[in-house]
This record gives C-alpha cells, sequence and structure tokens, in this order.
C-alpha cells in the first residue's frame, strides 16, 4: 500500500475528532481520520447518548409504576413492565442513528475514514493497522483526539461482576443488586437509572459527599431522591475489594469494622484518565500537564503542528469542551485566527432532579475576592414547576456586587439541563442582572426561575 499523504490526520473519531474532520473538511482541507472502534467516540457509542437513553427509559417507568400506585392526576396505569432487552435495543437504534449521521457528515465533508488502531511514528508519520493491511500516513497536521478511559481501582479490577460504566449500559439484564464504587456524575446518573429499573442500589463513595465536585446546596435535592429511590449512600467510606466468594463488596466506614455489600454487579465509576498509552504518543515530544497532553489557548501541543483536544488535554472532560476545541483547531489550520477562550463551560448531571452549572459557584467567586450578591428562586413557587410535578430545587445566579456581572448561574430540579442554554448564553454575553431581569422570560416556563432568581439578587423578587 502507497503512504497516504494528507493536510490533516485526525487521530480518533470520538466528538473532538470527528468535529475536527468535519469542519476541516468543509473548509477545503485533506483530512484523514483514524478511528479503531466505532466513530462517535465514548459520547455516542459507550457515554453521553446511550446513558441518556437508559435514564429517559428508566424515568418512564418509574414514573408507570408511580401512575399505578397513586395516580396523582387520575391517569390509571396497571401492573407497568419493563422489556430491559427492548429498552437496550431501542438504546443502540439511536446509537446507531447517530453514529451513521456522523459518518455520512464526513463523507459530505470529503474527510477520509480509515478504520484502524493508530500509532504514531514521529510528530508527521502516523501507522494504522487496517483490516487489510499496515497503512502509513504522512500529514502536515496532526490532531490528536483519543479521548478517555475508565480509571480501574487496583483493589477492584475490571472483569467478570466488576464492570465500567461501558457494560452498564448493555447489561443482559437488570441486576437485583447493583454496588456502585463512586458517587460522581456517572456512578449516580447510571446508578439513579438502575434503581429506577427496579434494582436495589447502593453507592460507596470515599469523600464525604455525593458529587463532592458540586457545593451542598445543589447537591441536597440529588440526596433527598436518592433516597426516596431507596438508594443507599455510604460517604466516607472505601471499597476494599470483593469478598472471597466475590458475592460482595467489602467496605470500610471511617472508625467503623468492614462490612459487606452483596451485590449482583459492582459498577466502578472512580473518573475517567486521558488515553496517552497505545497510540505512540510517548515516541512524540508533548509536554504533559499531569495525566493529560499540555495545551495552549489554541489547543497547540509542546510540537508544531500538532494538536490536541478532548478529554485527552484533561478536565472538564466533556463532549461540547471537545467539539469546541476541534472546530477551532480545524480553523486555526485553514489559517484563521481562533483561540478557546471560552467564559464559561456548563456541566450538567442527568440526575434526579438533574444538575447544571455554569461559572463560578458562591464560594469560588469569594475564593477569588469577589464581593457578590446572590439569587435563589425555588421552583415551587414556579407554575411550569407545578404542572409537571417538578416542584424539587431551584434556580441560583451570582454576581459581582459592585457592577453586576453575572459570574456563575446554577440550577438543579427536573428538566434544567435545557436552561444550559440560556446560562451558558448568559455569561458568554458578559450579562448583568439587569441584562437578564429586563429579557421578558415565556410563561409559564422553567426559564422563568432564571429570570426571578436575578430579580432576587437585585432585591426586587416578584414571585416570592
Ligand atoms: P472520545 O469520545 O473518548 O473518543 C476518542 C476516540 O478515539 C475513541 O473512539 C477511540 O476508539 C479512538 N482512539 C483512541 N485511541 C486510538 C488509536 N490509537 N487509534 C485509533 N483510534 C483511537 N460528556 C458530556 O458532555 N455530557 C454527558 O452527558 C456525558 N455523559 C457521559 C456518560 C458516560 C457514561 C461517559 C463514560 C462519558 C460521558 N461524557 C459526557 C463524557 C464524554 O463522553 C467525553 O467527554 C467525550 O466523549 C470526549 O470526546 P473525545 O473526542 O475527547 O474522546
Amino acid at each position: 500500500m502507497s503512504d497516504i499523504l494528507a493536510g490533516v490526520l485526525v487521530v480518533g473519531g470520538g466528538p473532538g475528532g470527528y468535529v475536527t474532520a468535519i469542519r476541516a473538511g468543509r473548509l477545503g482541507l485533506a483530512v484523514v481520520l483514524v478511528e479503531a472502534m466505532a466513530l462517535g467516540g465514548t459520547c455516542l457509542n459507550i457515554g453521553c447518548i446511550p446513558s441518556k437513553a437508559l435514564i429517559h427509559a428508566a424515568e418512564a417507568y418509574a414514573h408507570a409504576r408511580e401512575q399505578a400506585h397513586s395516580a396523582p392526576f387520575g391517569l390509571k396505569v396497571e401492573h407497568p413492565t419493563l422489556d430491559f432487552a427492548r429498552t437496550l435495543e431501542w438504546k443502540d437504534a439511536i446509537v446507531g442513528r447517530l453514529t451513521g449521521g456522523v459518518a455520512a457528515l464526513l463523507k459530505r465533508g470529503k474527510v477520509k475514514i480509515l478504520r484502524g488502531h493508530a500509532t504514531m511514528l514521529d510528530g508527521k508519520t502516523c501507522r494504522v493497522e487496517t483490516d487489510t493491511g499496515v497503512q502509513i500516513v504522512r500529514a502536515e497536521h496532526v490532531v490528536l483526539a483519543t479521548g478517555s478511559e475508565p480509571v480501574a481501582l487496583p483493589s477492584l479490577p475490571f472483569g467478570g461482576p466488576v464492570i465500567s460504566s461501558t457494560e452498564a449500559l448493555s447489561l443482559p439484564e437488570i441486576p437485583k443488586r447493583l454496588a456502585v464504587i463512586g458517587a460522581g456524575y456517572i456512578g449516580l446518573e447510571l446508578g439513579t437509572a438502575y434503581a429506577k429499573f427496579g434494582a436495589q442500589v447502593t453507592v460507596i463513595e470515599t469523600r464525604d459527599s455525593i458529587l463532592p465536585l458540586y457545593d451542598a446546596e445543589l447537591v441536597r435535592p440529588v440526596a433527598a431522591r436518592l433516597k426516596e429511590l431507596g438508594v443507599e449512600v455510604l460517604t466516607a467510606t472505601r471499597a476494599l475489594g470483593l469478598s472471597q466468594d466475590g458475592a460482595a463488596l467489602m467496605v470500610e466506614q471511617a472508625g467503623s469494622a468492614p462490612r459487606a455489600i452483596a451485590a449482583d454487579r459492582f459498577l466502578v465509576a472512580v473518573g475517567r484518565r486521558p488515553r496517552i498509552s497505545g497510540a505512540g504518543l510517548e515516541r512524540l515530544d508533548l509536554t504533559m500537564n499531569g495525566n493529560a497532553v499540555a495545551i495552549d489557548a489554541r489547543c497547540a501541543t509542546s510540537m508544531r503542528n500538532v494538536w490536541a483536544i478532548g478529554d485527552l488535554t484533561g478536565e472538564p472532560m466533556l463532549a461540547h469542551r471537545a467539539m469546541a476545541q476541534g472546530a477551532i483547531v480545524a480553523e486555526l489550520i485553514a489559517g484563521q485566527r481562533r483561540s478557546f477562550d471560552n467564559v464559561a463551560i456548563p456541566a450538567v448531571c442527568f440526575t434526579d432532579p438533574e444538575l447544571v452549572t455554569v461559572g463560578l459557584a458562591p464560594e469560588q467567586a469569594r475564593a477569588m475576592g469577589r464581593e457578590v450578591v446572590t439569587g435563589m428562586f425555588p421552583l415551587r413557587a414556579n407554575g411550569r414547576a407545578m404542572t409537571l410535578r417538578a416542584e424539587q430545587g431551584f434556580v441560583r445566579v451570582i454576581a459581582r456586587a459592585d457592577n453586576h456581572l453575572v459570574l456563575g448561574i446554577a440550577a438543579v430540579g427536573a428538566g434544567v439541563s435545557e436552561l444550559a442554554a440560556a446560562f451558558g448564553l448568559a455569561l458568554e454575553m458578559g450579562a448583568t442582572l439587569e441584562d437578564i431581569a429586563g429579557t421578558i422570560h415565556a410563561h409559564p416556563t422553567l426559564g422563568e426561575a432564571f429570570h426571578e432568581a436575578t430579580l432576587l439578587a437585585l432585591g426586587q423578587g416578584l414571585h416570592i
């Protein structure tokens, strides 16, 4: 096989890599994208999308069971049952539609897709093992987008009943008992879904709180709902390993004797780390930032014309960050002046209730020496939340006390993930409290809680 010459070689076809390739292709660059597994990467195949499909199905099932039990608004549902195999088929069909869409978009952008494992030989040359043999690609620019992988616990290696989020998204059946090690967003999203599917779920977390990256005020409604769902949450607790018969997880809570948590599956969700090994990156002269590839504001690495984006470059490991970086890198390579200088990257936990944060939390702002004003509007005073029977939670806005520039917005509540767009826009546009207060928010919507929170921060609350 003769070598392939490319303007841009993209290693990895996840949200970072495929967006780079599509954008670069549309800008007229000759692009080769190498993907070892499936187009769409973690996000489309074993991450964001399949997890949200399962979360939705689980919520629908829990809702149906609640109607069968109490019919709060008169809807009678009798003996709802769930065909889990069908749920998985439905989830897989969504994944198939999206990954098929990515393939079509790449084709339209005239991107050459090489299916196979890529190993960088130097900063311009890559060896790809395809089904039909080894292919060498030589490129002017290389974009590294190899993503991330789940972190394993040495005391609880993956295999058999010990699973990562990947296996948890395709279990052959709903486990009777599920132990979730790690109460970050991935562990809680999946743990909550399985609790709603009917599993008896125990969550084990070494830190003092679930969702340790979020402040206590935001986490409280999520903790309350877990309790309501019968999920046992053990904080300040360490997973020691499986019992000798493999049927239980031995855990230790500070100051107490070890205890056994019997379960059929043990989901280890203690974090993800950049996928550094396996792609020949160690042969390159890349400066590292901890366990991630170091990049500047243009996503340039320490090597000329070698770029890195997405989870490979560390936190926050989110699909929308990877995509934004990918588009910027493509445009930079095409000669445009761009940089990644966003004010904020929204983060959403699709827990129950959902949680969304953009910008700073009050303590973070104060730690930076800022004097702030805060407004918090509870969803129980929002008409739309009442009609949705989703009154738990609130919207919180913080702004600089001197000029009212909004510094951070957060919400917890059912369906608040959709407010992430309005929150992000406000921060990116440099909105002040007065800008949001002066914007007409449609009635009845959850967005009115955002409006009201800013009114409260201005001392002009209306509906409370
Ligand atoms: P990836 O999506 O990991 O893609 C990297 C690709 O590179 C993979 O397809 C891999 O096969 C390929 N690759 C790696 N090495 C090679 C090689 N040597 N040769 C060829 N190909 C290679 N993020 C959100 O924003 N919202 C969410 O709701 C969300 N939910 C999540 C739920 C779960 C369960 C998980 C696990 C993750 C979730 N994420 C979510 C995170 C999100 O999936 C990642 O941030 C995102 O996929 C990162 O994109 P990426 O392009 O950097 O890497």
